[in-house]
């Protein structure tokens, strides 16, 4: 029994499914995605455009969600764009992509030409990335925060603030001075420098929820069951022989309340989605990076919808909808002259209070191996201890590592991390 449908429950089901493992996944809500799905916009009309909770994106390196789609049939339905856009406020537009030279200078041509920043800036983002290769191996990384190793290499406040804050904040949804550098440091090792196409971006071409919402699409032996909460598991029950946890940490104390699990350091970050509809096209490029103000990205979703995210929005949590969208459109009316001209026609705002937890330093003591004190019983989930920050790719990772652990328990050892 796999509790939870989002991608760490839905990974192990399909995990645990292809090695033979009858499966029946217990999901609460009416549809699957947990954290990564999307929903009609209107409630009442389960034919009304479809929007996500949240644009989410994921990087080549992200090769345990890769073969998850894989798996699940919809890899195909994702794009990858080996372009960044950065605009400034009045619209000129930088742009990072890869050159002819071997990872991990395949981006420094790039950069060399970003008019973002100056010569000074540029040669503390160069000095920095030397550094960091340096002291990847640091045994202090996941007890200081990403900002305090960035300002001991000497970057300058414009490269903070222009090159290693919009990567960053938007891929560990933390503020720099929050989160442990470790994670910070994998971003760039594993994403921007290992490989010249590791830092592409996979953006999905479908919503969310399509991208694993087909009838069957989980494997021919697992049982999908939808509005179907699960109050407490018992281990020493005869619902199933093995069961995997794959619930948010704020959950798993209900759910399995003899565990003991100490988690007195998790706190959640939030992201604020903003979902514009205008009467005409606002931009022509795809996506692009917002520099120096409050919207950190901007998706262009269709002709003349748009969707700008804000990562640990902690700054937005006390405004109105209306509010944040008043300062969505003056923003983007500073980055898009086009903008200026185009009347808004819908907006759609959804604060994802608990997007995440917060990846503050020291925290990796209490992220729970997927093994625990129940023979029978298993934990997933991207809180858990992954290896990654909290993304698709730890929580499919976390759900791929579970089932190897109920493979064991069986006496059938298989491997499914990739
Ligand atoms: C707004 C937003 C933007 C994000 N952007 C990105 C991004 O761009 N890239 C990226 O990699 N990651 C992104 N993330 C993070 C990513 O969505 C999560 O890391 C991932 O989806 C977590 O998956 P999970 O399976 O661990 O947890 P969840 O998705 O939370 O799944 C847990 C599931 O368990 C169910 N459940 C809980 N209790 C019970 C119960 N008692 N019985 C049955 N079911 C139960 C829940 O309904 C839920 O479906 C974003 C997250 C948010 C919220």
């Amino acid at each position: 029994m796999v509790v939870g449908g989002g991608l760490a429950g839905m990974a192990a089901a399909v995990a645990l499914g292809s090695a033979g493992f009858e499966v029946d996944l217990h999901e609460s809500r009416p549809f699957l995605g947990g954290r990564a799905t999307s929903f009609p916009l209107d409630p009442s009309d389960p034919d009304s455009e479809r929007i996500d909770n949240c644009q989410h994106v994921l990087l080549r390196c992200f090769t345990n969600l890769l073969d998850f789609y894989e798996r699940v049939g919809t890899s195909g339905k994702i794009a990858f764009h080996d372009r960044f856009y950065y605009v400034r406020p009045g619209g000129t537009v930088d742009v990072l992509k890869r050159g002819l030279l071997p990872a991990p200078l395949h981006l420094a041509g790039s950069l060399l030409r970003f008019g973002a920043l100056d010569a000074a800036d540029k040669w503390s983002v160069i000095r920095g990335l030397g550094k960091l290769k340096r002291d990847a191996g640091r045994p202090d990384l996941e007890a200081i925060t990403m900002s305090d190793w960035l300002r001991s290499v000497g970057t300058t406040e414009t490269a903070l603030r222009r090159f290693w804050q919009p990567i960053l904040v938007s891929a560990l949804n933390e503020e720099l001075d929050r989160a442990a550098a470790q994670w910070g440091f994998q971003v760039f090792l594993d994403g921007m420098m290992a490989s010249p196409k590791s830092y592409e971006m996979g953006i999905p071409a479908v919503p969310l929820a399509e991208l694993y919402s087909s009838a069957g699409s989980l494997g021919k032996n697992v049982h999908v069951h939808l509005r179907s909460a699960v109050e407490q598991i018992d281990p020493a029950g005869n619902a199933a022989d093995f069961y995997v946890c794959a619930a948010p940490f704020e959950r798993v104390a209900d759910l399995l309340p003899g565990l003991g699990l100490q988690l007195d350091k998790f706190e959640h970050s939030p992201i604020t989605g903003i979902h514009l509809w205008y009467d005409r096209p606002i931009t022509s490029l795809p996506h692009a990076v917002l520099l120096d103000r409050t919207l950190q990205w901007v998706f262009r979703k269709s002709e003349t919808y748009v969707q700008a995210v804000v990562s640990a929005s902690r700054s937005l949590t006390t405004l109105s909808r209306a509010e944040i969208v008043e300062l969505a459109c003056n923003e983007l009316r500073e980055f898009f002259p086009a903008s200026r001209e185009a009347k808004l026609v819908r907006s759609h705002v959804i604060k994802e209070m608990r997007a995440t937890f917060s990846s503050r330093p020291g925290l990796l003591s209490q992220r729970p191996d997927p093994a625990t004190t129940y023979p029978n019983v298993f934990l997933a989930g991207d809180w858990t201890n992954t290896g990654w920050p909290p993304t698709m790719e730890g929580a499919v990772r976390s759900g791929y590592r579970a089932a190897e652990n109920v493979c064991r328990a069986a006496g059938n050892e298989m491997s499914f991390v990739c």
